[in-house]
């Protein structure tokens, strides 16, 4: 049985990865990000405050993460293993983690750090453009165009997110460089820390990513 942690900045294709080791390995994946958005939704005590923090833009906190992340773990769907996304973001969340999961199942055997150069990043980011019409996403870096600024599937007009525009994309990447650093460092004294290059293709970060498990298994 795998528990793995996934770690990296956004743009890193931590998404798909999480899909892929789903797929392949059967285990069961939670976003953090995610958990929290539908707790939210269900208007409950708890939705209800979390939903307040995420108004006001104010990071749950690490007791109340914990407490989240570890319920929904206690779940039959993660008895075969789980795939963290999202959590944990920091040192103090995961040695939190640890002491609260350690000698039960939930004990993590993998932390899988997703490497990518910064620049490249930015590009995937910055690049990235969406077609009005029909959703399809495009990167003006990386994909080729028919007619420059208009979709290759429909003509409809090409977009970019406000959020995704070099400013922002550098606040968001120096704060999470700066909070997991600690974390990373943690988990590389424990011995579980694995680093792959993911900024060549899915398909190659994915075959490292399946060495590291299987050579585990051994
Ligand atoms: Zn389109």
């Amino acid at each position: 049985m795998d528990n793995i942690i996934l770690i990296s900045a956004a743009g890193a294709g931590k998404g798909t990865q999480a899909k892929l080791l789903k797929e392949k390995y059967n285990l069961t994946n939670i976003s953090v990000g995610e958990l929290f958005r539908s707790i939210a939704k269900t208007g409950g005590e708890l939705g209800k405050h979390i939903a307040e923090l995420q108004k006001a833009g104010v990071l749950i906190e690490d007791k109340l993460t914990l407490e989240v992340v570890l319920d929904r773990l206690e779940k039959p769907d993660c008895a075969n293993g789980f795939i963290l996304d999202g959590y944990p973001r920091n040192l103090e969340q995961a040695k939190m983690f640890d002491e609260a999961v350690k000698g039960t199942f939930k004990e993590v055997s993998t932390v899988i750090l997703l490497e990518v150069p910064k620049e490249i990043l930015m590009q995937r980011i910055t690049g990235r453009v969406n077609c009005s019409s029909c959703g399809e996403i495009y990167n003006e870096y990386f994909d080729e165009f028919k007619k420059p600024g208009y979709c290759n599937k429909c003509d409809g007009d090409l977009y970019k997110r406000d959020d995704d525009n070099e400013e922002s994309f550098n606040r968001r990447y120096n704060t999470f460089m700066t909070t997991v650093q600690d974390a990373i460092q943690y988990y590389k004294e424990k011995g579980i820390l694995h680093v792959v290059d993911a900024s060549i293709s899915k398909d190659y970060t994915f075959s490292q990513i399946q060495k590291i498990i299987e050579g585990k298994n051994d």
